[in-house]
């Protein structure tokens, strides 16, 4: 019998993406057959979903730059039919079809066995959004972040990066302070861990060249002025992680923070990492990212809804993390 799953496929010209039913001989030749049950949402998936980014390099693409299901077969030595396995990021979406299919052939590469204590939804209410919070954060810490050091800025703070890093900063001792351009949201960055929420306006202006120093440490998922603004607010020896450019990818600064403060900007890239990074930021995401925080913070979304929530999440209006059930 014919296996028929629905799959979000997108061809050009964007924002021409579409539901159709597809069958395994439609997916691409690769090593192993997943039984996708989850996907997310992650801003990147929805620029790849409205057409609003260059994000699928060839055509058709299926998009979904995160999955998490079982393995039906494989050809590759590491992964046998029953395996929970997962994938984010790693080109998926891009140059290779992605999460939002009921069934996907999947790169063995990209496959990692989903590590515990979590499962298929949990490790989706992480992503890659949760995942590059949690590698910007040890990213920082080596560059000598630490809460002796001051208090920890969190931009985008509603966003899926920026709410996963709030709570884990939290957890770790930092005083964390929030930004956000919805201040209503205030009880939920609390809840969280945050100890102050600033408005996103404080810092979405062109800053003067230094200005007086706050942060010890910030992760910004924002760009743009934000960050200029961050730059020039953050303390002697102080470090930020740019992830992200929610507000727009221009850099309107200058060397003033570097040259006189010794400011240190560090790129966030979650995929750019050494070996053996995976296996500690996914113990470090059990340990630092409390269950019950994970789940208050996630909502599960069909993937019949997914081109409205795409453009919710390009216009800011989405609060943490959004599981996809591939299925529905
Ligand atoms: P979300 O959309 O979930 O979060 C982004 C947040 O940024 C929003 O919730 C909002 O927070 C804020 N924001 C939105 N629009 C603007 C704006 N115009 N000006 C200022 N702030 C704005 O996205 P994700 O958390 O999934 O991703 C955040 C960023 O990180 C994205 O740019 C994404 O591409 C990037 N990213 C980078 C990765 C890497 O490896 N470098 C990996 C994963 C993501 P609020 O309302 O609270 O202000």
């Amino acid at each position: 019998m014919v296996r028929h799953f629905q799959a979000f496929v997108v061809d050009e010209p964007p924002g021409s993406g579409r539901i159709e039913s597809l069958t395994l001989a439609d997916l691409p030749d690769e090593s192993v057959l997943v039984e996708v049950a989850y996907s997310s949402l992650n801003y990147k998936d929805a620029l790849a979903v409205t057409g609003n980014g260059k994000i699928a390099r060839k055509f058709p693409m299926v998009c979904g730059i995160d999955l998490a299901g079982k393995v039906l077969e494989s050809a590759d030595p590491r992964f046998m039919p029953g395996d929970n396995v997962a994938a984010i990021g790693s080109g998926l979406s891009e140059h290779m079809w992605g999460g939002y299919a009921g069934c996907m052939r999947v790169k063995a590469d990209v496959l990692f066995k989903i590590p515990e204590p979590f499962d298929a939804k949990e490790i989706m209410a992480i992503g890659t959004a949760g995942y590059t919070a949690m590698v910007g954060i040890m990213m920082l810490e080596k560059a000598g972040m630490s809460p002796e050091r001051g208090e920890v800025l969190v931009t985008g703070a509603g966003g899926g990066v920026g709410s996963i890093a709030i709570t884990v900063l939290a957890s770790l001792g930092y005083r964390v302070v929030a930004s956000s351009g919805r201040v209503e949201l205030s009880d939920y960055f609390k809840w969280l861990g945050a100890a102050e929420i600033i408005p996103r306006a404080e810092l979405d202006r062109i800053p003067k060249p230094l200005e007086k120093g706050r942060w010890g440490g910030a992760l910004d998922s924002v760009g743009s002025k934000t960050l200029a603004t961050v730059l020039a607010t953050t303390k002697e020896m102080g470090c930020v992680g740019a992830c992200g450019l929610a507000g727009g990818s221009d850099l309107p600064t200058n060397v003033m923070p570097f040259i006189l403060r010794g400011v240190r900007l560090i790129g966030v890239n979650y995929y750019l990492q050494p070996e053996g990074t995976r296996e500690v930021a996914w113990a470090r995401l059990a340990n630092e990212f409390p269950a019950e925080k994970r789940s208050a913070m996630t909502r599960m979304e069909p993937l019949s809804r997914i081109r409205g929530l795409s453009e919710e999440i390009l216009a800011g209006r989405i609060r943490g993390r959004v599981v996809i059930d591939v299925r529905a």
